[in-house]
């Protein structure tokens, strides 16, 4: 990985012209690439040498671990997002452009945007970072496009949330729905998401939503998790999996495991062995799939649409474009082993990397290539229970394991309000057994609802 000679890299850093970068995204992966370019380089002899153009579709940075709680009345929508301009505040070399990237022209290095309510200038470059995250997959499953609930984004979570409560309230003024499915949750995917997301549903129904609907059966509410494995929570060793099982199925979630959705309808979902359950709510959390624009932008891509990467994270092909996070088939230099699983540790150590090249390249030193530091997984399964397994073989369960998985969330949420309102919620759900967001703003939701009332 050498020095490569081009126009955006001058030999010498006394030039007045600032070296100008635009990142994509102000995911996890993104965010951490601003930040760490942001400073202040040691070895640079300038001030403010990188000017920084951060773009994304949202104004807002959304933390993806806690959708599943927004979903299930446990955080509002506000707690799990914060605005990107707040975070740079005090980083005069970084800017914010509300917009979408659409397209760009790689050769004279200008990116395309279309700011949607307002018309926006196209932003040069002179290193292009794309950390554009994924989207869900729903691998082709019929139905699921149409009629399913995925859980990617905070406009998922908020229309899952709306959706959940109208149920019972339809529920509640026609109990025969029930029969029909209205309180039947199938969730798709027994990965970390699909097993938050079905032990929190379970909670909201048994502590909350029974005593909210007092002449509604809400005991013959139904979470069914539907797992095509022969196991959950396919990372995790054994005894955490077991433990995992163990825990949805106190709290009553069915779990199915080796079973694949063939179908999906407004009111049913069909099995592949032919089953058929009435239910008209389906949350699809079984598999994530690049963001698109690795292909839009015309960069070379692999399986599921990844953008291809050196070992260093540059773009094979692109000397000043670098991919970083869920959109990137990044390789870790310390097992060769990839791409590296789409998650948030992975994405954040990317963008710092993908900073520190950049930098190199500026001051004229060759670029290192990634390693990425794994620091462990968890899952939580409701109140007080999680499971967690750490560096150093440490595998924690039970109690222990869900005050790490706390403790690990408040220190990764962007912002200090947002870390105090996500704290405060859980203190008063824990100590009160109650989940204060349970409200219905309408919108797709309750479009969604009304569809599935004729059976
Ligand atoms: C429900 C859920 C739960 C998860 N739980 C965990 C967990 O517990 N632990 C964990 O480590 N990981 C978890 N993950 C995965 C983790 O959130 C991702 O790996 C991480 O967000 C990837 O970061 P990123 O920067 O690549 O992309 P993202 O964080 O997705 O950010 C991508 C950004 O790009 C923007 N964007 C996309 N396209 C465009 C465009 N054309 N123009 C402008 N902007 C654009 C988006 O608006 C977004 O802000 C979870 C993911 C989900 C969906």
């Amino acid at each position: 990985m050498g020095k490569i000679p081009s126009r955006a890299y001058p030999d010498t850093m006394t030039c007045e012209r600032k070296h100008k970068v635009v990142v994509v995204g102000s995911g996890f992966g993104g965010l951490a690439a601003a930040k760490a370019l942001s400073k202040r380089s040691s070895r640079s002899s300038t001030e403010a040498d990188v000017e920084v153009t951060l773009v994304d579709r949202n104004n807002f940075h959304t933390f993806q671990p806690l959708l599943y709680q927004v979903a299930t009345s446990g955080l509002n929508a506000a707690d799990i997002a914060h605005p990107v301009r707040g975070i740079f505040h005090d980083s005069p070399g970084v800017s914010f452009v509300h917009a979408a990237v659409t397209g760009a022209d790689l050769e004279r290095g200008i990116v395309h945007l279309d700011g949607t309510s307002h018309p926006v200038d196209d932003v040069p470059f002179d290193d292009l970072v794309v950390a554009a995250g994924a989207t869900t997959n729903t691998f082709g499953t019929p139905g699921v496009e149409e009629h399913g609930f995925p859980l990617y984004n905070l406009a998922d979570a908020t229309a899952l949330r709306n959706h959940v409560l109208e149920r019972f309230e339809a529920a509640d003024v026609a109990p025969d729905l029930i029969d029909d499915g209205a309180l039947t949750f199938v969730v798709v995917g027994g990965g970390p998401t699909g097993v938050e997301v079905a032990g929190a549903l379970a909670e909201l129904f048994s502590m909350v939503l029974r005593k909210d609907f007092k002449h509604l059966d809400v005991g013959r509410a139904r979470v069914v998790l539907v797992e095509m494995l022969p196991q959950l929570l396919g990372p995790f060793s054994d005894p955490s999996r077991r433990h995992a099982r163990e825990a949805l199925e106190e709290r009553g979630v069915e779990v199915r495991v080796e079973e694949q959705v063939e179908r999906v309808e407004a009111t049913r979902v069909v099995l592949a062995g032919g089953e058929e359950i009435p239910a008209h709510t389906l949350i699809w959390a079984a598999g994530v799939k690049a963001n698109p624009l690795g292909a839009l932008l015309g960069l070379p891509t692999v399986g599921s649409g990844r953008i291809e990467v050196g070992p260093d994270l540059n773009v094979t092909g692109h000397p000043n474009v670098w991919a970083v996070g869920d959109i990137a088939a990044s390789i870790d230099a310390r097992t060769d082993q990839g791409p590296l699983p789409q998650l948030a540790p992975v994405a954040m150590q990317g963008g710092v990397h993908v900073a520190e090249q950049i930098r190199r390249r500026i001051d004229g030193l060759p670029t290192v290539a990634f390693r990425y530091r794994d620091k462990g997984t968890m899952a939580t399964i409701g109140r007080s229970h999680a499971v967690a397994e750490l560096p150093l073989r440490i595998r924690l369960r039970g109690f222990p394991a869900w005050v790490a998985w706390l403790a690990l969330h408040l220190v990764m949420l962007a912002g200090f309000r947002n870390r105090v309102s996500v704290f405060v919620n859980w203190a008063w759900n824990w100590f009160t057994w109650d989940r204060g967001p349970r409200v219905i703003f309408g919108g797709e939701g309750a479009t969604r609802a009304r569809a599935s009332d004729r059976p």
